[in-house]
């Protein structure tokens, strides 16, 4: 068979048995239709059915997560964890708590953190969890109450070596340390079963920082080959939380102006630049919402999102150098790319997971715009999480700058990895097809190594 109709196969079955997950059967043909070319030059792939096994998630957990809320009603909610692949290492991976969370959501996102996982080249393999259940407007109560009983479940399936969950979005250090709390009370154990702790009892300094401050270090590689830097140039970062707000601050250092962040809501434009310590009280301290930062800052204004025009992000009208979207999957549409490209912008860096269409990243890499996709782009938070999971195992804790070096140094061999893999099957601007197929390949052919299981 040719690599092109197993891959097309292998995409009708996934339509087949989820046919109501459109999110995860677009990451799964953004991952197969790059990974054609490796398939094409090497069959053993097919002969041994990797593609039909890799598409299946190894198991999933569904449950039911009732907390009682502030009024003493009790409040149900869906728990997920998707175990997706263990063929590099223990599941790894984030929990998502947000209304919109689903299985298909939660597929998409494990299956891309497989190959995200595999481009750091740790021993990590990947997973995904979440709820969906809101936590804007929760009390801190009510935060706790929903923690413990979600864990009161989650703890039956994950351990430092089996899986390790972390934050994502609606999940930070307050959410882990319930977490945490929790996990230890049921089972006795005060272990490395959770990533993104706070520093005083067992996370890694710089894990907060490294997502942010990743992306951009691979941006800094992709642009130093083109003889370009971040120096004066103006920069848009959609989203404000833990990942815009670190892509901000190490954009700053390098000397760029970030002139625009966002939230659902809509999206603040400061031209004279985002002042980050106002942005970190509110989103941080205050827990409030970019148009507070409006409301404080002279010279800024809020759009809402009510005034966005039909099939855009507002956000991305805004003129700019370099856009970062880091805020959720899909948020950059076709009209979004084209709105960049004609406002001259050159580089599109995804802090995000998996924030452009389909049709934008094809918009993207037609009309050469430099773009650093998500699964290398922003592999930098997981990567910190393994290194806090290093620093578990050892019962040591390493300084802010050691870590920070580490994280540099994975992120340059990420990117050294996913381009030299793109020139290797003659992509060379496609750093796209360069991180699909080098992530892809790594966990094949552990797959393979490991027999069919
Ligand atoms: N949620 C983050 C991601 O999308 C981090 C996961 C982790 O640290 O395990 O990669």
């Amino acid at each position: 068979m040719s690599a092109k109709s197993y891959v097309n196969d292998t995409l009708e079955l996934i339509k087949k048995y989820s046919s109501r997950q459109p999110i995860f059967l677009q990451c799964a043909t953004e991952v197969l239709k790059s990974v054609t070319p490796l398939l094409e030059v090497n069959k053993t792939y097919e002969k041994h059915s990797v593609l039909e096994r890799l598409v299946m998630p190894e198991r999933t957990i569904i449950f039911r997560v009732v907390y009682i809320d502030d009024k003493g009603k009790a409040q149900t909610h869906f728990g997920y964890r998707v175990q997706f692949s263990s063929a590099l290492g223990p599941y790894k991976g984030g929990l998502r708590f947000h209304p919109s969370v689903n299985l298909d959501i939660l597929k998409f996102l494990a299956f891309e953190q497989i190959f995200k996982n595999s481009l750091t080249g740790l021993y990590i393999g990947g997973g995904k969890g979440g709820a969906n259940f809101d936590p804007k407007g929760k009390s801190d109560a009510e935060i706790m109450r929903f923690c413990q009983a979600f864990m009161s479940e989650l703890s039956k399936h994950i351990g430092y070596s089996t899986d390790v969950p972390a934050g994502d979005i609606g999940v930070g250090a307050r959410e882990i340390g319930y977490m945490f709390g929790a996990y230890k009370k049921i089972t006795s154990k005060f272990d490395g079963t959770l990533t993104g702790k706070k520093i005083t009892w067992g996370g890694s300094l710089a894990r907060k920082e490294a997502t942010g401050y990743g992306t951009v270090y691979f941006s800094e590689e992709l642009l130093r080959e083109k003889g370009m830097d971040f120096h004066n140039r103006i920069c848009v970062v959609s989203g404000s939380g833990n990942v815009a707000i670190y892509t901000i601050e190490k954009l700053q250092q390098l000397g760029a102006k970030v002139v625009a962040v966002s939230d659902s809501d809509g999206y603040v434009y400061d031209k004279d630049g985002i002042d980050l310590a106002l942005l970190k009280d509110i989103k941080e301290n205050l827990r409030l919402r970019v148009s507070d930062y409006a409301a404080r800052k002279k010279g800024a204004v809020f759009v809402s999102k009510v005034n966005y025009e039909k099939g855009t992000n507002g956000i991305w009208s805004v003129p700019c150098d370099y856009a970062f979207p880091s805020a959720t999957q899909n948020e950059l549409s076709l009209e979004d790319a084209k709105n960049l490209h004609k406002n001259g912008c050159k580089l599109i860096a995804e802090g995000a997971n998996m924030p452009c269409t389909l049709d934008a990243q094809k918009y993207i890499l037609e009309n050469k715009i430099l773009y650093a996709p998500a699964k290398a782009a922003n592999a930098g938070g997981v990567a910190t999480s393994a290194l806090e999971m290093q620093q578990n195992a050892n019962m040591t804790s390493w300084t802010f700058d050691e870590v920070d070096e580490k994280l540099h140094k994975i992120m340059k061999d990420i990117y050294l990895r996913t381009s030299d893999t793109a020139k290797e099957f003659g992509f060379e601007h496609n750093l796209l097809a360069g991180a699909n197929i080098a992530g892809f390949r790594k966990v094949a052919d552990a797959m393979i190594d490991q027999g069919y299981i």
